[in-house]
């Protein structure tokens, strides 16, 4: 089997599997709880608490424990609009092609009387600082701004946007769980006020994630109870999940540069053979993107099935975000970039790690041609395109 939807989620690597298990096994007390064992889970909290504010740039009083990427992105967008409410301000800045965990946060916020601006990010996928300059106003409560794309891979220029939003007063949050452990973060250097990561996209295990929030920008807790968390987040935490998590960020910080060097080959490499396919474009900045993100629209094509049948061929992929297959709208990502639907339906994300081999390469470039040629003989669709009946897109 080939897996290349690392976008989706990664496989746990041995460094958090090995953390995870020694916690369960000598540390699985109460962390609460005032004797030895609990104790011991305390201090794995604690110790995970500082390591992964280290691999951000942050103090570990400034690192909040989360059962995810998603959950890190309600808490931080609810409390900073809530703060801003309290001080009559009810504009909130985004792009149009967030995660639906912040999209629909948004949306949600919309209902209850914010309101919405989601800046349009052109055919590469980006916004600049200068848009967002533009459109901070008196009563914005909050810049919130994805550090990298999770379908196309563009990344944002997230330093210099905080910088916009610092020099306004505007507290800035961005969503960085495709960019941690695989793009340098440093949070005060970045100008970062909140930030979102999760475990399962850099090899560590699912449900466990944490927010940043600079010291000084307080949180509100999305979960009544206990006082865990320092009254951030109520419930019992995770911890090994927690430990799992500080570990797989450590290693993937450590091997950086070397996995992004890789990685960025094989993609580059995918990138340019499968442009040779006729009538396909790729999606997002060919430069200026995640190390192991390929994404292509290919005309003619339904995504689905190319998905479907890279799979009998033991290729794992995805078309746009797992979250929107069984859904027939098409990605509001490859929409916002500008393609039209019919394109938009018939796109291939390849997400790559560390662990992908030039053998997986090689079998990626002779299954996906032959993949999208089959789909086409079969397409009526296509027919009509190659007969001259219908006009091609791409
Ligand atoms: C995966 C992902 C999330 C959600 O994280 P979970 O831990 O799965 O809840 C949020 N934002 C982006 C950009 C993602 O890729």
């Amino acid at each position: 089997m080939i897996y290349a939807d690392n976008a989706a989620t990664t496989k746990m690597n041995t460094a958090a599997a090995d953390a995870m298990r020694s916690c369960m096994e000598q540390a699985w007390g109460n962390p609460s709880s005032l004797y030895g064992l609990g104790q011991r889970a305390a201090e794995v909290l604690q110790d995970a608490r500082e390591r992964i504010a280290a691999c951000i740039g942050a103090s570990c009083k400034e690192i909040t424990f989360t059962s995810g990427g998603s959950e890190a992105d309600n808490q931080a967008i609810r409390s900073t609009a809530l703060l801003g409410a309290q001080r009559g301000k009810r504009h909130i800045i985004s792009t149009a092609f967030e995660h639906h965990a912040v999209m629909h946060t948004l949306k949600r916020l919309e209902g209850e009387g914010f309101e919405v601006e989601l800046l349009p990010v052109g055919g590469l996928g980006t916004v600049t600082a200068g848009q967002v300059a533009a459109a901070i106003r008196e009563d914005t409560a909050l810049v919130t701004v994805m550090y990298a794309n999770n379908e196309i891979g563009s990344i944002l220029p997230i330093p210099e946007i905080g910088a916009a939003c610092r020099e306004r007063g505007v507290l800035f949050h961005t969503d960085a769980v495709q960019a941690a452990g695989h793009l340098p973060i440093d949070v005060r250097a970045q100008n970062i006020d909140l930030l979102s990561l999760s475990a399962h996209k850099f090899h560590g295990p699912k449900g466990a994630g944490a927010l940043y929030a600079r010291q000084g920008v307080p949180l509100t807790s999305l979960i009544e109870g206990g006082a865990q968390e320092r009254g951030r987040r109520a419930g019992t935490e995770n911890v090994p999940a927690i430990a799992g998590m500080a570990a797989a960020l450590e290693e993937a910080c450590a091997h950086m540069e070397e996995n992004a060097a890789r990685v960025s080959a094989l993609r580059d490499r995918l990138i340019a053979g499968l442009s040779q396919i006729p009538h396909a474009a790729l999606n997002g900045d060919p430069v200026n993107r995640l190390p192991g993100n390929v994404n292509f629209c290919f005309e003619g094509v339904e995504g689905e099935s190319l998905l479907l049948l890279l799979d009998s061929w033991g290729i794992c992929a995805s078309s746009g975000s797992a979250c929107t297959s069984g859904s027939l709208d098409p990605s509001h990502v490859l929409l916002a970039i500008g393609r039209p639907h019919e394109a938009a339906h018939g796109s291939l994300r390849l997400s790559l790690c560390g662990e992908n081999t030039e053998a997986d390469a090689e079998a990626i470039l002779k299954a996906v041609p032959e993949a999208v040629n089959h789909l086409r003989d079969l397409s009526p669709l296509w027919r009509d395109k190659v007969s001259g009946k219908r006009n091609f897109i791409l």
